[in-house]
């Protein structure tokens, strides 16, 4: 039987897990840690229980969709579908909450905006269209192979060039299409949702705003870990088996052939590598003196985030599950984060408080606070003045935008910055995902899912096509499964 090794266990890695165990493939998976999961796990402070990195949760059917085909009832992944797709609070003291769903969402754009209710439906309607006629193509199929890529969808796909923006900045099409610059802000906040800045990143990147908006976003219950810990089982359940705080060192090859891998504690022999490891780290640190991609792995970085995770003993009646407390001058904060990597005095602030629906996360009458502030990457900065002043900067901001005082609400605490980002989950400088979407060719400078040096070295995660996210870390592992399907000639 032909042997996989895994390199990682995020949602990439144990998603691959699933799709080569499944094709009859006797599949190991190595972890650096000691938990499984990668970004996707949890930590208890005290009562209080946080989600370490994700929150926001969109197409629920991919995770569904690996039940269904392990031959599991795909409802026993349990989610809600939240009401509210977010609340934003601007800084001239408007509150806006944008329920879930393209027509309540063009009705609020109306009522708060001022915005034409059937043109923003219209606006909606067409990212719907742009994402279905896109998904096939640039998601769900290798860019790298002509006959993944050109699919039955390649027409359709075509066919809609006119309507995506490819040439304008998601910014400059958002301006144009709304007469409230509120409007297009909460637009132009989708550019984060992979790390890059919307005066940058194309047009054609609003198809997010179709998950947010139009299909509205989905909480697991028990909260984000329910999605790593429903694919561990159903990798134990195929006879996956995990090695956990067991760090890959070196990728094993011969005449362009991957033939094992070398741990911090043994050689595995293997016919087949998957590495869900950080691509530019998987060529730096366990493929030395293979030749590399550069002009990929040089490509611009994504951002990288502080999180602090705050147990506090209130509940705050203006807060949702997803709260976003906007920066005045957002252009500004994002020229701090992509070009002088600085700290921005006003940054936008995320809050999301899984316990306004997961009453199990805090004791009665509290609340777990995830606050979140976008970063730039590591590049030396002096992040523990970095992170002091952020703290700062968030508890005032907090405190003046509900009229209460934050800080002495503040029980318990522990936060998350890009230096930890980058030891505990090896993303290079600490960015989220990979290279940023910050130029139009950005999808076509994403690094493949498979190796064109080493046969038999697959990537998968959102360091690799299509890019960054849960659904299209899960997308990657759909793509590496139908590659070593092409390349082994195995049916499922
Ligand atoms: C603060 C924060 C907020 C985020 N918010 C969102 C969000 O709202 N929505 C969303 O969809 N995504 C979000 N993300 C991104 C999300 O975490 C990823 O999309 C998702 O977890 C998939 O990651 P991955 O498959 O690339 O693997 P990762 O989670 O990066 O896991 C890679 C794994 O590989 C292991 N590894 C690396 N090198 C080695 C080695 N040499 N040997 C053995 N093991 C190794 C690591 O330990 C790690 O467990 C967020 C991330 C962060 C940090």
């Amino acid at each position: 039987m032909m042997k996989v090794a895994v390199i990682g266990s995020g949602i990439g890695g144990l998603s691959s897990a699933i799709r080569l165990a499944k094709l009859g493939l006797d599949v190991s998976v190595f972890e650096a840690n000691e938990f499984v999961g990668g970004k996707v796990n949890e930590q208890w402070l005290g009562e209080y229980r946080f989600d370490m990195g994700p929150s926001v949760f969109t197409e629920p059917a991919l995770i569904e969709e690996l039940l269904s085909l392990c031959g599991k009832d795909p409802s026993l992944f349990h989610y809600r579908q939240l009401a509210e797709s977010c609340r934003y609070f601007f800084t001239d003291g408007q509150q806006v909450i944008v329920p879930a769903g393209m027509k309540q969402t063009a009705q609020t754009f109306e009522t708060e905006f001022g915005e034409n209710r059937l043109r923003t439906e219209r606006f909606l309607k067409r990212l719907s269209k742009n994402y279905q006629a896109l998904s096939p193509v640039f998601i769900q199929a290798s860019l790298h192979r002509l006959n993944q890529w050109f699919n039955n969808g390649i027409f359709r796909a075509i066919v809609r060039i006119p309507y995506y923006g490819m040439i304008r900045s998601m910014y400059a099409v958002n301006q144009a299409r709304f007469k409230n610059p509120k409007s297009a802000q909460l637009l132009n906040r989708m550019a984060t949702y992979n790390g890059s800045s919307p005066y940058r990143t194309p047009g054609l990147l609003n198809i997010i705003s179709h998950l947010e908006f139009n299909e509205g976003p989905a909480m697991p219950i028990g909260g984000m870990v329910q999605i790593s810990k429903t694919l561990h089982q159903l990798c134990l359940g195929l006879g996956v088996t995990f090695h956990l705080s067991e760090r890959v060192e070196e990728i094993l090859h011969t005449q362009n052939k991957v033939t094992g891998i070398r741990t911090n504690l043994k050689t595995v022999d293997c016919n087949i590598v998957v590495s869900n490891m950080d691509v530019h780290f998987t060529y730096e640190r366990l493929l030395k003196g293979l030749h590399e991609p550069k002009k990929i792995l040089r490509q611009e970085k994504s951002s990288s985030a502080i999180v602090f995770y705050w147990g506090i003993k209130e509940t705050v009646k203006e807060l949702g599950v997803h709260n976003i407390f906007f920066a005045e001058d957002y252009q500004a904060e994002f020229e701090a984060i992509f070009q002088t990597k600085t700290r921005y005095e006003d940054p936008t602030i995320y809050v999301h408080i899984t316990s306004k629906v997961e009453k199990g996360d805090a004791p009665d009458g509290s609340e777990n606070w995830f606050v979140m502030v976008n970063a730039p990457i590591n590049v030396g900065q002096d992040w523990d003045e970095f992170v002091l002043e952020t703290r700062k900067t968030c508890v005032a901001k907090l405190s003046k935008a509900l009229g209460q005082d934050i800080e002495s609400l503040i029980e318990v605490e522990s936060h998350n910055e890009p230096r930890k980002i980058e030891s505990v989950y090896f993303g290079k400088q600490g960015s989220i995902y990979g290279n940023s979407s910050n130029s139009a060719f950005s999808a076509f400078y994403r690094h493949p899912n498979f190796s064109k040096t080493l046969k038999g070295l697959y990537f998968a995660g959102v360091t690799v096509h299509p890019g960054g996210g849960i659904p299209l870390a899960l997308n990657s592992a759909k793509i590496v499964e139908r590659c070593v399907r092409e390349d082994y000639a195995l049916h499922s």
